[in-house]
């Protein structure tokens, strides 16, 4: 038996269990993957208790990214360079820090739109979630990011802190933008979960790109109503969510599992939103 987990707060609805559970039975593999509900000072003693149990891989998800860089003897260089984490994986008596948000959003991103060369993207949010995903959109080759925030000085940070002066990334406030035209829309903020949606014009619509948000739920977020408003495809977070459980499913097991298929299951299952 395969000891998982999933550590954060809150963590009861969180569906990691049900999504590596479904990779599993693909694998032919017996897991053991529960939900730990962690506050961040009790990180430390209760993924002691959860390594001496057994635990040999883990999910860290809201509020614990950050301070999980703690926990992990090595960093992987996206780790390094973003400065937030999402998986642990023991290799001997080590344990090896990974953020698999990126290859998840990335991977569901190019579901929809092909290859990402060439695509102008805007990304919304500068926390932990932005951060995460900002690397992986460049080395997929994307022609620019322009990445905005409701406090612009985070967005600004973020770049400086991650990206050369040569890259092709770009930060600003909410209401200015530029040049608006985008190929890509990427809600990474969490007024999803607030029934709001970022203040931005809607002259960054006139393209008619492909509008994303990263929550997901059992309705289309007001961003996403906005953008459908405007004609314009959208999609709710959920195939990033598996995407990035795919990969670390694939860090642990050396598996890597079919998505598509525990993506039908799970929207049915749970009743979440569909694209019409
Ligand atoms: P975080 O570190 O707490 O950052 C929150 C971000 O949202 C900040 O940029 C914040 O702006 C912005 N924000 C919050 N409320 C807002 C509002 N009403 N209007 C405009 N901006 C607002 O959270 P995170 O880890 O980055 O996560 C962001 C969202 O992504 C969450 O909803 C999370 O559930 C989702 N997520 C989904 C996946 C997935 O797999 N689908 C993975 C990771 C995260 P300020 O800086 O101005 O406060």
């Amino acid at each position: 038996m395969i000891q998982l987990a999933v550590f954060g707060e809150p963590i009861r609805h969180s569906l990691s269990p049900q999504i590596h559970q479904q990779f599993a039975e693909q694998a032919g593999l017996r897991i053991d993957y529960r939900r730990i509900l962690t506050p961040p000072e009790q990180l430390t003693k209760n993924f002691q208790r959860f390594v001496k149990e057994g635990g040999v891989g883990a999910n860290i998800t809201l509020p614990l990214k950050e301070l999980a860089l703690t926990l992990a003897d090595e960093l992987d260089p996206l780790v390094q360079q973003t400065g937030a984490l999402n998986t642990l994986r023991q290799v001997g008596n080590k344990w090896l820090g990974s953020n698999t948000d990126g290859v998840g959003l990335v991977k569901d991103l190019q579901r929809f739109c092909g290859p990402l060369t060439g695509m102008r993207v805007l990304l919304i949010g500068a926390g932990g979630a932005a951060r995460g995903v900002a690397p992986p959109l460049v080395a997929a080759g994307i022609e620019h990011l322009h990445v905005v925030n409701r406090t612009p000085e985070r967005a600004e940070q973020l770049v400086r802190s991650i990206f050369q002066a040569s890259e092709p990334v770009s930060a600003g406030a909410l209401t200015s933008m530029p040049n608006p035209h985008f190929d890509i829309v990427i809600n990474a903020t969490a007024s999803g979960l607030q029934q709001e949606r970022p203040p931005i014009s809607e002259r960054v619509l006139r393209g008619k790109p492909l509008c994303y948000d990263m929550v997901y739920g059992d309705k289309a977020t007001a961003f996403m109503q906005w953008a459908t408003g405007h004609g314009c495809k959208v999609q709710d977070g959920l195939g990033m969510l598996i995407g990035q459980a795919a990969e670390s499913f694939r860090l642990w097991t050396g598996v890597t599992p079919d998505t598509s298929s525990v993506m039908a299951l799970l929207r049915r299952q749970n009743g979440l939103w569909s694209a019409p």
